[in-house]
């Protein structure tokens, strides 16, 4: 009999971990309270750290992330651009801080090139003229929705079960040892089972939890205690790709230094302040304004372009020396196996905690060791030389960009997407229009993600981007809708297309101002009043609180310009990554 596990989290490390059991041969069930990507990493910045960001102060991390960033550009081609990355040296930034990043790199295995600012200009022209030299490094861009939907495809491939929009609302015990969990579903799951309300139990062999800046409440359930130190940071997103390479400031402990592009856009961020729960911190106006302006001394350009939305995240860091840090900056990155009958005297529960996304998949590796080790199974870790599905290929790329009717760039973003599933999604004869213009997504794409995701347009969101561009889900939300139609009936559709708009909205409430407001606006009036929406008895109870328009951009509180008061939004946890 295979053993049994339960890994609670749909995030990196629990969707990398449930891959990793399950091709090891361990009967697995992965449960997420929301969609995956649902907590930290669909909020993230997108670095696939080279591990140069820790090279001077916790080398540990450091190490892990060059080794992480090397196999992930090889198992997870079509999930990474290879960006390439620089930490740049503004004039007055320490010159002894460069050389110790360069030293601490080489002891880290890093490699690194020194450029003059001259040579960083040409690389990237909207560089500041105030760069004096640059280091380059394997920095890159990788997209955690992707990645997640990777893992778990393989994780069922493999024979997994996922249950996603399942909250664990206990862990079950037997003489004080773990035996299971019980959730409640909040809405049915991707398979269309169950109903919202539904409370269902499944006993294990071992509960895994993975569940990050949440690991702390999960274990108060199991009667664990287990303190983390979580820090909040913001992220900004510009309408526009500025740069193409990962732009990183050479300074010691830096917030809001690092730029990085994504997809068509560019994030900015972020900052690292302390907070107590995950679901419940403020989202200040100034953090929005701060990143903005620091990114702006690297970049110039970013402080007049059009930002698009914010949002925040959580780390979640645990610090097995508390009085040695005397802020969050001071946390190590590096991650940490809990084996609570060892720790806690609690049998058949582990918790991982800490990392980042750049080592997810060790942090999986070391928790299907652990349980190897545990149920005495004789499997060693295939994860890192088995590709992730979409990324067997990536010759593919180059072989299919033309092939299926569609022009580029719509056919280079929808293979760099797919990857080597490109010929299965779009080599049909039907049709193939394009519905999300801003990230040229296709009705086939959103077809293949509505089959695998259900009636869920946000879980189709991450798998495709589609709504994630200039006019963040205006022009598409209710295309997307139109095409579950006929597999889902109207009022699906319309539920999904309610809630996906709401998502939308709650990142833009940040960036209220020139364009974006603009924009926001015309979105308003394309869905309240052209579309019928806020007349639509079905949804009308649960729309978007929409009165924060009705005294109409002339308002000061929305019309102002960034950096005067704008107010503060207290809704920690609600938004959803770029
Ligand atoms: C602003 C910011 C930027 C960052 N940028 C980067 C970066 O660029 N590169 C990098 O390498 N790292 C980055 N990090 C760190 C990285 O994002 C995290 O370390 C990583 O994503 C954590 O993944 P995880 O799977 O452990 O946790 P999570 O992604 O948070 O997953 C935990 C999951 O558990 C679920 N859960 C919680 N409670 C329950 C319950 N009761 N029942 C069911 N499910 C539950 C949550 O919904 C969540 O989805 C960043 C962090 C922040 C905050």
């Amino acid at each position: 009999m295979k053993p049994t596990v339960v890994v609670i989290g749909g995030g990196a490390t629990g969707t990398g971990t449930a891959r990793d059991l399950a091709m090891r041969g361990f009967d697995v069930t992965l449960v997420e309270r929301g969609n995956l990507t649902y907590g930290t990493t669909g909020r993230t910045h997108g670095h696939l750290h080279s591990g140069g960001r820790y090279a001077v102060s916790d080398q540990e991390s450091a190490i892990d992330c060059i080794e992480e960033n090397r196999i992930l550009q090889s198992i997870a081609a079509h999930c990474v651009e290879e960006t390439g990355g620089l930490f740049v040296q503004l004039a007055g930034d320490s010159d002894d801080y460069f050389e110790e990043k360069l030293q601490g790199c080489a002891e880290c295995g890093i490699p690194t090139e020194v450029i003059t600012g001259v040579e960083a200009r040409r690389q990237e022209p909207y560089l500041t003229e105030e760069v004096e030299r640059a280091i380059r490094v394997p920095d890159h861009a990788i997209d955690p929705f992707r990645l997640c939907v990777a893992n778990v495809a393989d994780a069922i491939d493999h024979g997994a079960t996922v249950e996603t929009h399942a909250e664990v609302v206990d862990v079950l015990t037997e003489d004080g040892d773990v035996t299971g969990i019980r959730f409640e579903r909040q809405a049915p799951n991707h398979r269309g089972e169950g109903a919202e309300g539904d409370i269902e139990t499944i006993h294990a062999d071992h509960v895994v939890s993975a569940t990050g800046a949440w690991a702390g409440q999960l274990a108060a359930m199991a009667g664990v205690d287990l303190e983390m130190s979580l820090s909040k940071g913001a992220m900004v997103v510009t309408n526009v790709r500025q740069l193409d390479t990962v732009i990183n400031r050479c300074l010691p402990k830096g917030e809001g230094d690092t730029i990085i592009p994504h997809e068509t856009t560019v994030l900015l961020g972020a900052n690292d302040d302390p907070v107590d729960d995950p679901d419940d911190y403020p989202e200040e106006q100034w953090e929005v304004d701060m990143m903005i302006d620091l990114a702006a001394e690297m970049v110039p350009v970013v402080a007049e372009a059009r930002m698009i939305r914010a949002y925040w995240g959580v780390r979640p860091l645990y610090d097995p020396n508390p009085e040695a840090s005397t802020d969050t900056g001071d946390v190590t990155r590096d991650f940490f196996l809990l084996d609570h009958r060892d720790r806690d005297g609690i049998d058949g529960f582990t918790s991982v905690v800490g990392g980042k996304l750049t080592t997810y998949r060790a942090m999986a590796e070391s928790v299907a060791d652990h349980l190897c080790d545990r149920f005495g199974v004789d499997a060693s870790c295939r994860t890192h030389e088995e590709p992730l599905p979409g990324s067997r290929d990536p010759a593919i790329l180059d072989d299919y960009m033309n092939r299926f009717g569609l022009r580029s760039p719509v056919a280079k973003r929808s293979v760099q997407r797919l990857g080597d599933r490109a010929p299965a999604v779009l080599g049909n004869d039907e049709p193939n229009p394009v519905v999300c213009e801003c990230e040229a997504v296709t009705r086939a794409e959103i077809r293949d993600a509505v089959d695998d995701a259900g009636p869920d347009l946000n879980a189709v969101r991450l798998r495709t981007r589609a709504s994630m561009g200039n006019c963040q889900g205006g022009f598409c939300t209710h295309r997307m809708g139109a095409t579950m139609y006929p597999d889902h009936d109207a009022t699906t559709a319309r539920a999904a297309i309610d809630e996906l708009y709401q998502e939308r909205w709650k990142g833009q409430r940040h960036t209220l101002w020139g364009q974006q407001l603009s924009q926001a606006m015309l979105n308003h009036l394309l869905h309240a009043t052209t579309m019928n929406h806020d007349a639509d008895h079905e949804l009308r109870e649960e729309s978007i609180d929409f009165t924060v328009f009705d005294s109409g951009p002339g308002d000061d509180t929305m019309a102002t310009n960034r950096g005067r008061d704008r107010g503060n939004v207290t809704n920690g946890g609600s938004d959803r990554g770029n």
